[in-house]
């Protein structure tokens, strides 16, 4: 069993991601170029001495999550709905994992609410050894109780090190598959409630702009382009999850798209395509990393404690 207090690179990194996520949320404003918000977040960690654990998420409306703007393709900020900034901070590859969503109009703003109060409502009843069931039924409530749906197949994750999806599962609802399972002493976990007015699942979209090295070389043999991008993100990223924007110094545009995608095709590669609504409904997310310990649990990308 760890000690009381989580790990002092794991605080560090909190306290970048909770400001570069407050930093970014003052960002967000219609019109911006959304590879603008994340490079401004991106350097943003980095200015303060961490590494982005991931690229900066800017999901808007019925994307729910995993777009980051890519070598040719951009947002703009629209006029109205809901958009995500999800970011994270690495400190010696201690992660932490958080959230907020803005919206843009007053029609937006209760979902946006109810994924906050979902959130918050976790805060106050979580404890070591509380059943991860039981994270999933308050949020579950929280949400339908504000006239929306969690987002089913969107969950909470725990977190080790160099690795942002451990083992485990948070759900957002009261899922009879985490009954047995608990937060033990020396987690470091993500709770996200993710909110919709459609359908409350997400699907896949072709789309893929994020990738992390899987932690082994494929048997298939690899070009010497693929071994140079695969040799620089193992170097550079670890296993953490990246994005070709930040290898533009290895390659042309052209080549990296084609020896990325074929590097995610030998299995080198993790893929994590943008996830869209499946009724195209508009999507918010709060998110927040927390340490257990063996008394109580601790906030760590929160700037109120
Ligand atoms: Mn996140
Ligand atoms: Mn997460």
């Amino acid at each position: 069993m760890r000690g009381e207090e989580p790990p002092r690179q794991l605080v560090e990194a909190g306290r970048i991601a909770a400001m570069a996520r407050d930093y970014g949320e003052r960002l967000v404003k219609p019109g911006e170029s959304c590879r603008r918000i994340c490079e401004e977040i991106e350097n943003y960690i980095r200015s303060m001495g961490a590494q982005p654990a991931f690229p900066c998420n800017i999901s808007i409306n019925e994307v729910a999550a995993h777009y980051t703007p890519g070598l040719r393709d951009d947002c703009v900020i629209p006029e109205s709905g809901v958009v995500k900034i999800d970011v994270g901070a690495a400190v010696e590859g201690y992660i932490a994992d958080t959230a907020v969503s803005v919206a843009l109009d007053d029609k937006h703003r209760p979902l946006v609410e109810a994924a906050f109060e979902a959130l918050q409502a976790v805060m106050r009843v979580i404890k070591p050894g509380m059943r991860l069931y039981d994270i999933g039924k308050t949020i579950e409530l929280i949400i339908k109780k504000m006239g929306f749906k969690p987002v089913r197949n969107l969950s909470g994750h725990s977190i080790d090190r160099y690795t942002i999806h451990a083992g485990l599962t948070i759900p957002n609802y009261a899922d009879r598959a985490a009954w047995l399972r608990r937060l033990s002493p020396g987690l470091t976990v993500a709770i996200e409630p993710f909110v919709t007015n459609g359908r409350g699942l997400v699907v896949e979209q072709r789309i893929v702009n994020i990738y992390a090295y899987r932690g082994k070389n494929p048997r298939t043999p690899l070009t010497s382009i693929e071994e140079k991008i695969l040799s620089t993100v193992k170097e550079r990223f670890k296993t953490l999850p990246f994005t070709p924007r930040w290898l533009v110094d290895v390659a042309d545009a052209d080549t990296l798209e084609s020896s990325i995608a074929s590097l995610a095709a030998k299995g080198a590669l993790h893929a994590y395509p943008v996830l869209v609504e499946a009724g195209r409904g508009i999507v918010a997310q709060a998110e927040h990393t927390f340490y257990v310990a063996r008394d109580r649990v601790y906030v760590v990308t929160s700037r109120e404690q």
